[in-house]
């Protein structure tokens, strides 16, 4: 018996970075919203816990227990008294490293998955409180759709998506540590007054309209200085996106991935097929948006 959930990759429709705190964390205002690419956890009973990859990015998982998918099995394991005899296959279409939460995908993936296979039944609060100790990106992941994260993100109110949104990734000849890019954006801040991370009222209203129009003069990241300051490269395959037709362009969240909105799913295509021919990056991919969260399949 083995059980197969399928969880989403995110993009940020707004990214906002509060100054560094005493403890090093930022306080956030980070609008999710899952996409259509997705992540397969499988777990299977096995001797002991046990973590395989496929996928094309698959050789830069980890395979040992600082996977999230490994975390996420050890947290629910721990927290019900089982034995955390698991195999869990990673059938992995995110981007590793890309800035759209794949990892943190896998551990909601792993832990809906193994909740399953050992028959637990934890309710949804229990398993998006064992979420939020895995990472900060790791609640959104379980619950999918389009959410507001404030703390470090890991703190969500569920918003209103009015339609579909049709998005273009394109990804990167390399990753950047999300961490890293934190630091840059440290850097960059020193001796600027950086305000409070607030929701912005045309983000939330423009997801609420279903407005690709509205959606694309509103969204904001502001870790995309840090991260085009760190791999100025990414300029290039965002001005060929926009070049292509995108209503907007934009990075991913820590990046390296650039994020595209079209305006439907035939100019989704057009600008998919700019920017493969483009040479600014190494795979392009289509998503429409929302996507829902983790689920058994
Ligand atoms: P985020 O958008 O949440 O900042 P990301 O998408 O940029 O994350 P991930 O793909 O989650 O980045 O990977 C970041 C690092 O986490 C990887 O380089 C890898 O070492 C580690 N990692 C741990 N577990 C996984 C996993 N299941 N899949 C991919 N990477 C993992």
């Amino acid at each position: 018996m083995s059980v197969t959930v399928r969880v989403p990759a995110k993009v940020n429709v707004q990214l906002a970075v509060g100054a560094a705190r005493p403890d090093g964390y930022h306080d956030l205002a980070n609008v999710f919203l899952a996409v259509g690419l997705y992540d397969e956890v499988t777990a299977t009973p096995a001797e002991e816990l046990r973590i395989t990859c496929e996928g094309p990015d698959a050789g830069q998982v980890p395979l040992d227990r600082t996977n999230l998918a490994a975390r996420a099995a050890l947290a629910l394991a721990e927290r019900y008294g089982r034995e955390p005899a698991v195999h869990l296959h990673i059938a992995k279409d995110i981007p590793v490293a890309g800035g759209m939460a794949g990892g943190s995908a896998d551990g909601a993936a792993a832990l809906v998955a193994c909740d399953a296979l050992w028959g637990i039944g934890a309710s949804r609060e229990e398993l998006l409180e064992i979420c939020a100790e895995l990472g900060s990106d790791v609640p959104f992941s379980l619950v999918g759709g389009a959410a507001l994260g404030t703390g470090r993100g890991e703190r969500l109110t569920p918003l209103e998506v009015g339609g579909a949104f049709h998005w273009v990734f394109a990804m990167a000849g390399r990753g950047l540590s999300t961490p890293a890019v934190f630091r840059e954006f440290d850097r960059l801040a020193e001796g600027r007054d950086i305000p409070e991370p607030t929701a912005s009222d045309d983000v939330l209203r423009a997801l609420a309209k279903g407005d690709p129009d509205a959606l694309a003069a509103a969204v904001t990241n502001d870790l995309q200085p840090a991260a085009l300051s760190l791999f100025p490269e990414l300029a290039e395959t965002l001005a060929a996106g926009r070049a292509a037709g995108a209503l907007t362009a934009l990075v991913s969240g820590s990046g390296p991935t650039t994020a595209f909105l079209a305006r439907d799913e035939s100019s989704a295509a057009e600008v998919a097929e700019t920017l493969r021919t483009s040479g600014t990056c190494r795979t392009v991919r289509t998503a429409p948006a929302p996507a829902a969260g983790a689920t058994v399949v």
